[in-house]
């Protein structure tokens, strides 16, 4: 009778045990396709404008601090919107959307195959734009 040697299990006692491959946690931005829309944030701009300036000549001018305080929210009007799942959100919120295809591809580490800039640089690009069309408006006036 021929028996085989079992496979005897490692010594850890003894032997190195090779350290955990950690993995760099993936960002579920760096693997989004979003179209960045600002365009209800320019509308909230507008309408604070013109209610700070009624307020200004209003019978108390110490009101205009009121729609001061609502700029604080005005980050948050600002869209995103998925080119993958059609969602549309708020720009602040993007890093919390992980749709399937936004995981799929993080999961590959594939980056996403799109020609629009990134996100951020897409906000960029739209504070250059609507920032020179203010300033012109304001020469204008
Ligand atoms: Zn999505």
């Amino acid at each position: 009778m021929d028996a085989s040697p079992r496979p005897t299990p490692p010594d850890l006692e003894f032997e190195a045990v090779p350290a955990p491959i950690r993995l760099r946690p993936s960002d579920p931005t760096e693997h989004q396709r979003v179209v960045v829309n600002p365009f209800l944030a320019v509308l909230a701009v507008l309408a604070w404008g013109e209610l700070t300036h009624r307020l200004i000549d209003g019978p108390f001018p110490p009101l205009f601090v009121l729609p001061i305080l609502g700029l604080i929210f005005l980050p948050l009007l600002v869209q995103f919107h998925c080119l993958d799942c059609g969602r549309t959100g708020s720009y602040p919120l993007r890093s919390r959307h992980a749709c399937p295809g936004v995981l799929a591809r993080s999961r590959l580490a594939e980056a996403p195959r799109s020609r629009l800039p990134s996100a951020r640089g897409q906000l960029i690009l739209w504070a250059w734009a609507i920032g020179s069309v203010g300033l012109l408006w304001l020469v204008a006036a």
